[in-house]
């Protein structure tokens, strides 16, 4: 099997130059490998995925010097497969609705650290995990929660999938071509939410479905990722899905150790463009001079 990778940003701004790194990094490793990458335009956001976001991605990237195959994927053509994916889950008994705000979540895990006196746990992001509040809707409950028509998020029930998993690892690799297995752990992330509110998937399950649908064998992304790769491992084995080979890179941060998607001093690779900086100075500057 030829080696496939992807490079996928959600069209949520500009690109920048953490984008610019992980894109050239893509692009050095396919080479390497001998295999080429794909542009997948991760748009399940239907209130940021503006138009103008999503033809900037393939401007800025050309602009790099970049060239991908197409077509290329659009999450947002997708949402009936993603809610198909969902609903296997659904009728295995692995997900349950879930009508909490942030602010119910907040004040249940506020009553609890009052109770126990102890800080509740909180997922490798640092968000406290779901306290559990909907967990145990009865089936009633949930039909009329269902029928009812209010919007609502459908959570994994981590204790069930781990149980219904088994041990699950996935593989990492080296540029130098090392690979090896890391024991997944992810009931660490408590019950992740895989159906959202607002739209009928999440990034976890597309992440998951589209890197088994596109046959992708080699995911080279941020370091920012690495812990959620326990969760899309159980999903893979969940689903019967493929999984690929990852490699996470570090990521870039700004002279104040900011993330530079977060930095106020990150320029777009448009603004850096436009202020004259050229494709090979960018290059140069990220290591692929
Ligand atoms: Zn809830």
């Amino acid at each position: 099997m030829s080696p496939l990778l992807r490079f996928a940003p959600s069209p949520n701004g500009r690109l920048h130059l953490g984008h610019a790194y992980s894109a050239l990094l893509n692009d050095a490793v396919a080479r390497q490998l001998g295999g080429v990458w794909l542009l997948r335009i991760e748009d399940i956001d239907p209130a940021r995925a503006t138009p103008d976001n999503i033809a900037g991605i393939e401007e800025d990237l050309a602009w790099l010097g970049l060239d991908w195959p197409r077509p290329v994927r659009r999450q947002s053509d997708h949402m009936a497969d993603y809610a198909a994916t969902a609903e296997r889950l659904r009728s295995a008994g692995l997900l349950y609705p879930c009508r909490c705000s942030r602010g119910d979540i907040a004040a249940a895990i506020t009553a609890q650290e009052a109770e126990t006196g102890k800080p509740w746990p909180r997922d490798p992001d640092g968000s406290p995990l779901y306290p559990g509040t909907c967990r145990a809707l009865r089936p009633a409950d949930i039909d009329r929660l269902v029928s009812g028509g209010v919007p609502l998020a459908w959570r994994l029930n981590m204790a069930d999938a781990v149980a219904a998993a088994g041990p699950v690892s996935w593989r990492a690799f080296e540029l130098a071509g090392r690979i090896w297995a890391v024991a997944a752990r992810p009931e660490r992330w408590g019950d992740v939410v895989l159906v959202r509110r607002d739209t009928p998937t999440s990034y976890t399950l597309s992440v998951v479905l589209d890197d088994s649908v596109q046959a992708i064998t080699h995911v080279v992304r941020g370091g920012d990722l690495e812990a959620a790769t326990d969760i899309h491992a159980l999903l893979a084995r969940l689903l019967g899905l493929s999984a690929p080979l990852y490699h996470h890179h570090a990521i870039l941060t700004d002279a104040q150790g900011q993330k530079l998607s977060k930095s106020r001093a990150s320029m777009s690779l448009a603004a850096m463009r436009q202020a004259g900086e050229s494709p090979a100075t960018i290059r140069k500057r990220l290591g692929f001079g």
